[in-house]
């Protein structure tokens, strides 16, 4: 039987029957302690990413993301509401789409009110990685449209909250993803939740969710 995937999460802990990849921010000064085993994401998180500081930063980023337990680049991406102007987030989000490309790993991607200037970015540099959107909570027309570009979109809690995000869901017929971010809620319950939206089984759609990652060439 096929483990729950939690594709995004920033807690340490983790149940047996999870593959969680937790997601670690560059900046934050554990950095050097990273996990040398456990499936992790590692980025410059748009919140905290400086310009000034996108050489150093890029350099550490370059060796520790090669280490094999790094799944996925990010969590990375562009936020209107928080950190630098948008043409500084552009140029941080660029470099890192570019060592993902370089390294074949996935992104992960924060994106808040940016979803143009997301995908203009990929239009002009057509990675071949797949990039997968996080915290997904915006309807239907949105999930299209994203998905005809060729992201990937997960999704959390909002999933449990909304009634507007199930439905999302429910329309959306495209390989999706399933997390927790930083919300104290159990993956199992996004499983839960989503397998009612979409009427199938929690384990028929353990199988589908984990088919997709595997598609991703990770496991
Ligand atoms: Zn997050």
């Amino acid at each position: 039987m096929s483990l729950f995937l939690d594709l995004h999460t920033h807690k340490t802990k983790q149940e047996r029957d999870v593959f969680a990849i937790q997601s670690i921010s560059l900046t934050e000064s554990t950095f050097l302690a990273m996990p040398k085993t456990k499936p992790i994401a590692i980025g410059i998180h748009p919140w905290y990413a400086k310009l000034e500081e996108l050489t150093k930063n890029m350099k550490y980023l370059r060796v520790l993301a090669r280490q094999e337990n790094v799944k996925m680049i990010g969590e990375c991406g562009l936020d209107s509401l928080r950190g630098e102007p948008i043409e500084n987030q552009l140029q941080i989000l660029e470099a890192q789409l570019v060592l993902a490309e370089e390294l074949q790993k996935p992104l992960i991607l924060h994106c808040v009110k940016t979803f143009d200037e997301l995908i203009a970015l990929k239009k002009r540099l057509q990675p071949t990685v797949p990039m997968v959107i996080h915290g997904f909570n915006k309807k239907q027309e949105m999930a299209q449209q994203l998905v005809n570009q060729g992201f990937y979109l997960s999704f959390g809690d909002a999933v449990l909250k909304s009634e507007e995000v199930a439905l999302t869901l429910e329309k959306l017929d495209h390989p999706f993803f399933l997390e927790t971010d930083d919300a104290t809620i159990n993956i199992k319950e996004v499983y839960a939740k989503v397998a009612t939206i979409k009427k199938i089984t929690v384990d028929e759609l353990k199988d589908v969710i984990f088919a997709n990652w595997k598609k991703m060439g990770l496991l």
